[in-house]
């Protein structure tokens, strides 16, 4: 088998890998570019999609899955294989991403500036839709020369980690690997050991903090400005934190640990997503499952709403007393979450509480670095709310887990993480003996 290297080199966006073996042409990940990579995605594929065979998708996350409709636009006609629940997860993150494209092209036109390409379309979502083809854990499968596994990787529900085996030798690409104390999800699976380990390394420098704390803290600050009648903005990802972040309000409502209080979600995306959660009850832990077997929604706080319009969406801001809002983007990059700031930043009563990254410059690295006032949608606001910023929701195995799961592989191509974190994995790995390289871009490998 010969392995190509073809994104997520030295950064955590656009995964993206090549496997050949006997003329067949098997693509593991087709992700997009995100943040300041994004303009990448407009540079067409480094090999050409009308010969690539099969498609594997590790998970749903737009930087694993977010060009498949790129591929098929450029003439790609083989199948997508993945978990079911991969399958169901990935359409509304692709609709999602079509009509934030689709926004940007009509700003551009509005605003006089460049007009982007689009570069993809809904004709290609269906050609997806059509294409995929669901793949059960651990059955095994063929698919060409090759003999494909998925196994549970507890990043996100139906999230693989993938083996391939072809005449004796096997390749093991990670996808990205989960983190291990997540309560909804399932632990990761242990690989078997690989002639060649493709694996991630977002947190290949550092120990997660305990979750533990991470979650006194969370009840604590939510208690906190509840109690005083304020309001707790939380920005989120749509995909599984949204879903995570309820869980957990609806644990500590039933506790005791916080009063019952309105709860907004207010995110298009959001909402559909937890409509699929719905439907893929065994992607979860056995502890989510046993509250589904029991009728009980364990995303959904008492009091929960999924605010449909952006008249509802207006109507919240309107409301006095104590409630949480969950909205997007989880970055703070545009969404509904902006209107919600610039309403509630300014009273020293509410809260915002992030549970993901926040890039350096971006107005959410600004509030945790307490600049005030910031410019929001054009207007300065003045920030009197206490901001807290809570690290250990991660959805990526820390340094540890990623070692623990690394234990008896021997050579390992490290990509999916920036090259502080894989060169720091790289050189514990190396002091117990393992082969390792960081991948470069369009750099091959033999199996
Ligand atoms: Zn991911």
């Amino acid at each position: 088998m010969k392995l190509t290297t073809w994104g997520a080199c030295g950064t955590v966006t656009g995964s993206c890998h090549l496997l050949e073996h006997r003329g067949f042409r098997l693509l593991l990940d087709c992700g997009a570019y995100q943040g300041e990579a994004e303009e990448r995605n407009r540079a067409g594929f480094a090999f050409d999609p009308r010969q690539i065979d099969a498609v594997v998708l590790s998970h749903a996350h737009l930087d694993h899955a977010g060009r498949i409709p790129r591929l098929f636009h450029e003439g790609y006609q083989g199948r997508v294989y993945a978990t079911a629940p991969t399958l169901k997860l990935v359409r509304p993150i692709l609709e999602d991403a079509l009509k934030l494209m689709k926004e940007d092209i009509r700003r551009a036109r509005r605003k006089k500036l460049p007009v982007p390409e689009l570069l993809w379309d809904d004709a290609d979502i269906r050609l997806f839709n059509e294409r995929g083809k669901p793949v059960p854990y651990y059955s095994p499968r063929k698919i060409g020369p090759f003999r494909l596994t998925l196994k549970n990787a507890g990043h996100l529900p139906g999230s693989a980690f993938v083996e391939v085996q072809a005449e004796g030798r096997t390749l093991v690409f990670s996808g990205d690997l989960g983190n291990r104390r997540k309560e909804t999800l399932p632990d990761p699976d242990y690989p078997r050991v690989a002639d060649l380990t493709l694996s991630e390394s977002t947190y290949g420098d550092r120990p997660h903090r305990p979750f533990q704390e991470t979650l006194v803290e969370f009840a604590e600050v939510l208690g906190r400005t509840l109690d005083g009648g304020g309001k707790v903005i939380i920005p989120s990802f749509a995909l599984e934190r949204a879903q995570e972040i309820l869980f957990y309000i609806r644990r500590f409502e039933a506790e005791g640990q916080i009063p019952v209080a309105p709860v907004f979600v207010d995110s298009p995306l959001t909402t559909r997503v937890s409509e699929i959660y719905g439907q893929i009850q065994d992607a979860f832990s056995p502890l989510v499952q046993s509250f589904y077997r029991r009728g009980v929604d364990p995303f959904a706080p008492a009091r929960l709403r999924y605010t449909r319009s952006v008249e509802e969406s207006k109507q919240i801001n309107e409301l006095g007393g104590p409630a949480i809002i969950i909205a997007g983007s989880g970055m703070l990059s545009g969404g509904r979450i902006l209107h919600h700031l610039r309403h509630h930043l300014p009273q020293p009563e509410n809260a915002v509480v992030f549970v993901g990254y926040q890039p350096r410059g971006g107005l959410g690295h600004q509030l945790i670095s307490g600049v005030t006032p910031v410019r929001i949608m054009g207007h300065e606001v003045a920030v009197r709310a206490r901001v807290y910023s809570l690290g250990g929701f991660s959805g990526h195995a820390g340094r540890d887990e990623l070692l623990d799961w690394l234990a008896a592989e021997q050579r390992i191509v490290l990509v999916h993480g920036e090259d502080a974190a894989r060169q720091s994995l790289a050189r514990r790995l190396r002091a117990r003996g393992a082969r390792v390289s960081l991948a470069r871009l369009g750099q091959g490998y033999e199996i």
